[in-house]
């Protein structure tokens, strides 16, 4: 679908999977990489936040510079030494919604109220992707302007 269909179709029409970025093009981390690794690949790429999957491939969480930093914090420094220790499962938050490729948009733009982006799974668990803020308010952003001049 062409951005310019996506643009005339009705915004509740619209579908995860018409949105999302595709798992093969999404930086993520394994549940027994140490956090070190987790720092790594959140410095490298910018990111917040990042997926956690299990050897399977099925979405466990998320993890993030913050969680991370917190984590090694001592009463008086930071602990790096705990950076090489400390696994991903044990600081990876789990409390994270998922949606689905047929999701609907009102119930996708109701879930990235509180995130920055949510992680889309097969009926399997099954990491397929992701969904950002920027996405949908993107597409709340064309339907506006559409509706403005209409
Ligand atoms: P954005 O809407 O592009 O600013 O992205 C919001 C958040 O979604 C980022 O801070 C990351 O946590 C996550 N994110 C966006 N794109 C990717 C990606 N390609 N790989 C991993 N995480 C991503």
């Amino acid at each position: 679908m062409t951005s310019a269909s996506i643009e005339n179709m009705d915004i509740k029409n619209i579908k995860v999977s018409e949105l999302m970025i595709p798992a093969e093009k999404v930086a993520h981390v394994q549940l027994g990489n140490p956090i070190e690794h987790a720092l790594l690949v959140l410095v490298q790429s910018g990111y917040s936040s990042v997926p956690v999957l299990d050897p399977s491939y099925r979405f466990c969480g998320t993890i993030g510079k913050t969680a991370i930093l917190k984590s090694v914090l001592g009463i008086e420094r930071f602990e790096m030494e705990l950076l090489s220790q400390r696994k991903v499962e044990e600081v990876m938050r789990t409390d994270i919604p998922s949606l689905h490729k047929d999701t609907d948009f009102l119930t996708c733009m109701k879930t990235v109220i509180n995130f920055a982006f949510a992680c889309v799974v097969d009926e399997n668990g099954s990491f397929e992707g992701i969904l950002t803020r920027r996405a949908i308010l993107k597409q709340v952003n064309k339907h506006m302007y559409l509706d403005k001049d209409a």
